[in-house]
């Protein structure tokens, strides 16, 4: 009997909200991201949910070959490009496209004896001030990655540092655009700045191509709901309550004690803990849905075990559907009670839970 624990993929979910994201940007391709095994639900679901993006982006260089081996024959592109030579060849054997980041990048690349063509995306420091070239010697990368023989075809990429911001961030996305556009004016080749928060708040960046990631697990790069935007969360993870205690005024409730009673109250202890990803700092108050009925997590998130309110839910008891986040409770309004974001709660879902999809 495995533990009731349990992270659904809702497949169609993910479709609709690539959806969305191709509605928000409707002349620009999309390169659906899927890093860290697509925020955690799995190349294999994204490679279905994601069959009508142009392209599929993410980090890992063996997510790349394991895309191919899952039949993706679309486009793919390395984000952080080649990490040493091997990758290199491989990304040209396989037809995957590569950022090009760094002066190491470009000797790599100019130094290396392709037999196959290969797409390369020239990178873009406009402020971020993460990977890229300054945009002063934008000019001469181009140069230099057009006399390379096997390079095919050069495309610029940026990112933003606040395209979830208002214009008054210190870098607004604005901003960034427009050192992007001067950067390489007048040069020809695909233009890709679009996150997911740019994508849904600034259509005027959509370029040729647009890199949506968190959105299409349905959750929000910051503040506002997921929702709102008509996403749908791709990720419900559900257990059930395994044992319950009642207490009085004056008890106290896990590891610390940090949960004391005012009044006699029905406690749950839910099957997941901070050893399956839910996050160790989730406070007293975190939203937690029992049978439907939105309750609070009490005391400190234990290993494999966190402990809720039942005393709202009459019925409530061992065996008692409980969602953790997703269909019902917004990923992101647990991550704000937590302190962090939905990114990092979706990454971080642990191996031992178990992965069930619908859809
Ligand atoms: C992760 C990533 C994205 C997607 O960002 P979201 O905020 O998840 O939409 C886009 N571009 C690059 C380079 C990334 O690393």
């Amino acid at each position: 009997m495995p533990r009731p624990l349990v992270a659904t993929v809702d497949i169609a979910a993910l479709k609709h909200n690539l959806d969305v994201a191709r509605a928000h940007a409707p002349g620009a391709r999309t390169w659906a991201v899927v890093k860290a095994n697509a925020y955690g639900h799995g190349l294999e679901r994204a490679v279905r949910g994601f069959a009508a993006a142009d392209g599929l982006g993410l980090i890992e260089p063996e997510g790349a070959l394991a895309l191919r081996r899952l039949g993706w024959n679309k486009r793919i592109l390395l984000l952080e490009g080649c990490f040493d030579t091997e990758d290199l060849m491989q990304s040209a054997q396989h037809g995957v496209d590569i950022v090009v980041h760094s002066p190491e990048q470009l000797a790599m690349l100019e130094q290396t004896q392709l037999t196959q063509a290969v797409d390369v995306h020239l990178k873009i420091n406009t402020g971020m001030n993460r990977l890229g070239f300054a945009p002063a010697v934008c000019r001469d990368i181009h140069a230099r990655l057009r006399a390379i023989p096997a390079v095919r075809s050069i495309s610029f990429i940026t990112h933003f540092a606040n395209a979830d911001e208002d214009a008054h961030a210190v870098l607004p996305a604005a901003e960034q655009r427009a050192r992007f556009e001067s950067a390489i004016a007048g040069l020809g080749g695909e233009r890709c700045l679009s996150n997911s928060a740019a994508d849904l708040l600034h259509a005027d960046c959509a370029g040729d191509w647009v890199r949506p990631g968190i959105m299409l697990y349905g959750a929000t790069p910051s503040a506002g709901s997921a929702a709102s935007f008509g996403l749908r969360p791709a990720m419900t993870l559900r257990s059930e309550i395994i044992g319950v205690q009642h207490i009085d005024r004056g008890d106290a409730v896990g590891y610390g004690s940090t949960f004391v009673a005012d009044g006699p109250m029905t406690i749950g202890v839910v099957a997941c803990g901070y050893a399956d990803g839910y996050p160790r700092h989730a406070p007293n108050g975190t939203p937690v849905l029992v049978n439907g009925v939105r309750t609070r997590m009490v005391g400190r998130v234990s290993m494999d075990m966190i402990t809720v309110d039942l005393t709202p839910i009459a019925q409530a008891g061992v065996g008692s559907e409980v969602v953790l986040w997703g269909e019902g409770l917004p990923i992101d309004e647990v991550a704000r009670a937590a302190g962090t974001v939905g990114y990092e709660l979706m990454c971080a879902v642990a191996p031992r839970v178990r992965m069930a999809e619908i859809g």
